[in-house]
C-alpha cells in the first residue's frame, strides 16, 4: 500500500490594516510566538511573511477587513468595533454576516462621539426638536443613537476629514472616533454626545473556525491571554 502523501500545513492568513490596527496587534502576535518579518511602513507588499512558514499577514483597508475575513479571503482578522458594527448594519445585521468573534482585544482604543461647532448650541438644538444635519463615515452607528434619543437627523454620508463639514455650513454635527480630542480642538470642534466605547476585535472565518480549529486554537489562546494580561496591568 502507498503511503499517503503527508498533508500541508495550513496555511493561515491574518488581515489587518496599517496603523494603530497592525502596531497594537504586533504584540499579541508575538505573544503567540508570531514575528511579522516586514515592516509594513517601509514595504510596498501586501502580504507580509511572518516567521512561521503557516501563518502570513495581508494589509487591506481597515473597512475590508470584515468582508475578507466573512468571504475567507482570510482566516482572521483584526478590526474596530465600529468598522464591525458599520459592516453587520450593511448586511441586515451580526446573523447574516456570521463571523465568529471571539475576543474583544483592547487595542485601538478610541470613543464614538458627537461633536459641533465651539459656538452651536446643541443642547437647546435638541431641546427645540431642531431637524439636524449630521456627517459622517459612520452611518448606521449614527442613525441608531439619534433615532434611539429621538432626535431627527439628514445624514450625510462622508468617507473622511468629517471635522471640515461643520467649518463649511455642511452638516450641524459629526460623529467621528475620538482618540485624544486633539483633532477636535484643533478645528475648534467640541465633543457633545459620547456614542460609545471603541476597542478592536478578533473576527475569524467560520468555515477556517472547524476546518483549521488546531492551526487557530494556539493564536485565539495567545490572544486571549495577551488581552487579559492588558485588562489586568490597566486595572492595577
Ligand atoms: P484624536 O485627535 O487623537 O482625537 O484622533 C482623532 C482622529 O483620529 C480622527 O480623525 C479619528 O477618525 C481618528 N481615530 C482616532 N482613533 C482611531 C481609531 N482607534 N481607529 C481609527 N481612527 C481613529
Amino acid at each position: 500500500m502507498m503511503a499517503a502523501a503527508p498533508t500541508a500545513s495550513p496555511v493561515l492568513t491574518l488581515a489587518l490594516s496599517k496603523g494603530r490596527i497592525f502596531e497594537e496587534t504586533l504584540p499579541l502576535l508575538q505573544a503567540a510566538g508570531i514575528e511579522v518579518l516586514e515592516d509594513p511602513e517601509k514595504s510596498r507588499k501586501l502580504i507580509l511573511p511572518t516567521n512561521r512558514a503557516d501563518v502570513r499577514v495581508v494589509l487591506v483597508r481597515a473597512s475590508d477587513v470584515p468582508t475578507y475575513v466573512q468571504y475567507g479571503g482570510a482566516d482572521l482578522g483584526v478590526c474596530g468595533k465600529d468598522t464591525l458594527l458599520e459592516h453587520e448594519a450593511e448586511w441586515g445585521g451580526a446573523a447574516n454576516v456570521g463571523l465568529y468573534q471571539p475576543l474583544d482585544l483592547q487595542i485601538a482604543r478610541c470613543r464614538m462621539s458627537v461633536a459641533v461647532r465651539e459656538d452651536f448650541d446643541y443642547p437647546s438644538a435638541v431641546r427645540r426638536g431642531s431637524r439636524l444635519k449630521v456627517a459622517t463615515k459612520y452611518v448606521a452607528i449614527a442613525r441608531d443613537f439619534f433615532a434611539a434619543k429621538g432626535v431627527h437627523v439628514d445624514l450625510i454620508k462622508l468617507y473622511g476629514s468629517m471635522e471640515l463639514a461643520p467649518l463649511t455650513g455642511l452638516a450641524d454635527a459629526i460623529v467621528d472616533l475620538v482618540s485624544t480630542g486633539n483633532t477636535l480642538k484643533a478645528n475648534h470642534l467640541v465633543e457633545v454626545e459620547r456614542i460609545m466605547d471603541i476597542s478592536a476585535r478578533l473576527v475569524v472565518n467560520q468555515t477556517s473556525l472547524k476546518v483549521k480549529r488546531e492551526a487557530l486554537r494556539p493564536i485565539l489562546e495567545a490572544f486571549a491571554r495577551a488581552g487579559q494580561a492588558d485588562k489586568a496591568a490597566a486595572a492595577a
